[in-house]
Parts: C-alpha cells; sequence; structure tokens
C-alpha cells in the first residue's frame, strides 16, 4: 500500500499543504512543533479515520477555523484510490472513497493499512492493559471489518450497561434489561475474542524472532493473551465461546450491581508481555521497553504483510533518534519492502538511508 500524496487545508497547523510522496522512504525534517507529527497523523487518520493522539477529530482541525479536509491519493491491491475526510466542529465527521460518501469508518478496513510508532508506545509496555487493547483494537480493526463492527457494538452495548448498572438503584425497573444486554454482550465479546487470540498467535509468531534479533539475541520475548477466565479455548468459534461467556457474566451479576460496573468481559483482556519470563511492565529497563514495543509493532507490520500480501504503510515518528547507530541499523535493515515515513530533527544524521525523498517542514509549510 502507497501512500502516493497527500493534500492538507486547516488540518492542525497546516494551512494549505500538497505533498507527493516516495513509494519506498519519505524523511520528514524539521526542528520541534513545525508539524512533522502532525503530517504523519494525517496519514494514519486514513487508515482508521482515528488520531492515536486526539480524542476528538475537533482537535485536528486548526484552531479558530470551522472545519479541516485531509485528501490522500493512494495505491492499494493494484488500484487506485481517493480518500477524503472533512472534519467539522458542528457536524458529524464525513468520509469519501473514491467520491462515494461512507457510512461508516468500518467501510475504510483494508484500504489503507498503517503502522505508527511513536514515542509514546513505550505506554505500550509500562502502562495498564487499556493501551494494550488499543493496539490490538487498531491492528485487528484494519485487517477485519467484522471486527470494526463487533468492536464498535460492544462499545455501545458497555456504554449502555454501565448507565444501567450505574442508575438501578433510583430506578430499579432498568434491571429488566439487563438480561439482554448480558446476551447481546457476551455475542459481540465472543467475536471480539475469537480474532483477538487468532492475531496474538501470529504476533507471537513474528515479534520474538524480531525481538532476538533486535536484542542482540540476549531475550527471549514472551507474549500471552489474557481474556475472561471461563473462556476454556480463545481461538474456539464466536459460537462456542459465547455460552462461556454468558456463564462469566451471570455469575458476576450481584457483582457489577454492587460495584456498579461492568466486571465480565473482554473490555478487560490483557496481553501479557514478558522478557525472559520476567513481566515487561514491571522490570523492564527504558531501552528493553522500547526494544519490546518496537517488536510488536514491526511484528504487527509482518502480520499485514502475510494477511494482505501487502506491506503497511509504516509511519516511524522520533525513532531512530532514541536508539544507538546498530539499532538505527537494524530498524533501518527491516523496513525494506514497504512505504515508509521517518521523522527527524533538523540536525540528525540517519546513517543507512538508501534512496529517500526528503521533506523539510517549517511551520507548517514544505520549505
Ligand atoms: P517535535 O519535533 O517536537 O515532535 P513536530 O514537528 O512533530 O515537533 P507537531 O506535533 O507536528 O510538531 O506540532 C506542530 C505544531 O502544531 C505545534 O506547535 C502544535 O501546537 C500545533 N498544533 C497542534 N494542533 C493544532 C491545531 N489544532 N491548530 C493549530 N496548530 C496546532
Ligand atoms: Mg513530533
Amino acid at each position: 500500500m502507497i501512500v502516493k500524496g497527500i493534500e492538507l487545508d486547516f488540518f492542525r497547523n497546516y494551512l494549505h499543504m500538497d505533498a507527493k510522496f516516495s513509494p519506498e522512504l519519505n524523511v520528514i525534517c524539521g526542528e520541534n512543533a513545525q508539524g512533522k507529527t502532525n503530517l504523519l497523523e494525517a496519514v494514519a487518520y486514513l487508515s482508521t479515520a482515528s488520531s492515536h493522539r486526539a480524542r476528538y477529530d475537533k482537535e485536528l482541525i486548526q484552531f479558530g477555523v470551522d472545519s479541516a479536509f485531509i485528501k490522500g491519493e493512494l495505491l492499494s491491491r493494484d488500484r487506485d484510490f481517493t480518500l477524503e475526510a472533512r472534519l467539522s466542529r458542528n457536524a458529524r465527521k464525513q468520509l469519501f472513497s473514491n467520491g462515494v460518501r461512507l457510512k461508516t469508518a468500518g467501510e475504510l478496513a483494508g484500504v489503507l493499512n498503517t503502522v505508527l510508532f511513536c514515542p509514546e508506545d513505550l505506554y505500550l509496555i509500562r502502562e495498564g492493559a487499556v493501551e494494550r487493547r488499543r493496539f490490538l483494537d487498531s491492528c485487528i480493526c484494519q485487517l477485519r471489518p467484522r471486527y470494526a463492527a463487533a468492536l464498535a457494538e460492544y462499545r455501545k452495548l458497555y456504554d449502555q450497561k454501565t448507565r444501567i448498572l450505574r442508575d438501578w438503584e433510583e430506578k430499579p425497573s432498568l434491571l429488566e434489561t439487563l438480561d439482554d444486554f448480558n446476551l447481546r454482550m457476551a455475542q459481540t465479546g465472543a467475536v471480539l475474542i475469537h480474532y483477538r487470540a487468532h492475531f496474538i498467535r501470529k504476533l507471537r509468531e513474528y515479534a520474538p524472532p524480531i525481538h532476538r534479533e533486535f536484542s542482540g539475541g540476549r531475550e527471549i520475548l514472551a507474549l500471552r493473551y489474557e481474556t475472561v477466565k471461563t473462556v476454556v479455548d480463545p481461538e474456539a468459534s464466536p459460537k462456542e465461546i459465547f455460552p462461556q461467556l454468558l456463564d462469566h457474566q451471570e455469575s458476576h451479576r450481584q457483582a457489577e450491581l454492587d460495584a456498579r460496573q461492568c466486571l465480565s468481559g473482554p473490555h478487560k483482556d490483557d496481553l501479557t508481555v514478558e522478557l525472559d519470563g520476567m513481566s515487561a511492565k514491571q522490570f523492564a529497563s527504558q531501552g528493553q521497553t522500547r526494544t519490546a514495543a518496537l517488536s510488536l509493532k514491526l511484528g504487527s507490520r509482518e502480520i499485514f504483510f502475510h494477511d494482505t500480501g501487502e506491506w503497511p504503510v509504516l509511519l516511524l515518528d522520533d525513532v531512530l533518534s532514541e536508539l544507538d547507530a546498530r539499532r538505527q541499523a537494524f530498524v533501518l535493515g527491516h523496513i525494506n519492502g514497504g512505504q515508509v515515513f521517518i521523522t527527524c530533527c533538523e540536525d540528525e544524521k540517519l546513517e543507512g538511508l538508501g534512496r529517500e525523498k526528503v521533506f523539510r517542514i517549517h511551520a507548517g509549510r514544505l520549505v
């Protein structure tokens, strides 16, 4: 998959910009706060219609302006695509593929796959399970439209059930609907567990060898999927998982009413990361954390390639500056074969680069 070019209007600090990219390596250079990450964010936005660092689309619209526009010219599955996103402060976002309005962001799945690695990815290892679920969700949503639909449905049900659990004492009639919510959450939750388990099995295949090589053969990375205890085989079909999830929910009914929270379901899933048998979250050093996070991201990139036959676009934000020369060379040696965007500061020397196209950014403009 290749982003041939991008056009931005009023996106973050870009007034207007129009760039044509190399199908291989693109180096985005500039001083701090000039718009390097914003440009990567715009490319990534086209793959999922969401940003890795903005909670609300409004944050992407230029200060003092009402709407923003992103347009990407892409090559995907041997076809040309034009993807457009129109963001507005006062209305829902509008997405278009080849000029046709999309009903949901899920319809974008598979057109442009991206893997982004940025300094915040340290949280993937360090922080709570929510970061790791976000990583899994972002990858699987791009690969499986059915997963994206199930996730959206599960989140809606979760919010509604949370309101019931919060308000049931004041309004006991709400409890009449609880069984129905449990049933529907177990149905959609079973789909999530099934796809997550399959994705993690593949990640176990691809990420540990990358990590071993990255750490000079010294460290063993191990990944484990932690899901609802009653699920016997998370890779089984959603049909088989469903009654096991329902059992768990029913056994937690009183506890959920007491806690006024949803306690049972895949919204509590985690992906445990271990280095040499020790929890990476608790014991990994700064360098080990960075290496493990990068191994997960590069591992997911391999999954995309093997699943779709095309390399996803790799977006490396501020990554190389944090690595020593050997690790830089390792990363650069691992990214042959697809389109890559790397940001770097003006004075940084990136060694080992080949036919790169360099873009210099200053105050939201190409210079
Ligand atoms: P660094 O090297 O420090 O990572 P960067 O070039 O990646 O810098 P960006 O994160 O792309 O910098 O941000 C560039 C500028 O865009 C920042 O000064 C930021 O305040 C500004 N900015 C962010 N959101 C908006 C917005 N909605 N409207 C206008 N400007 C914005
Ligand atoms: Mg940046």
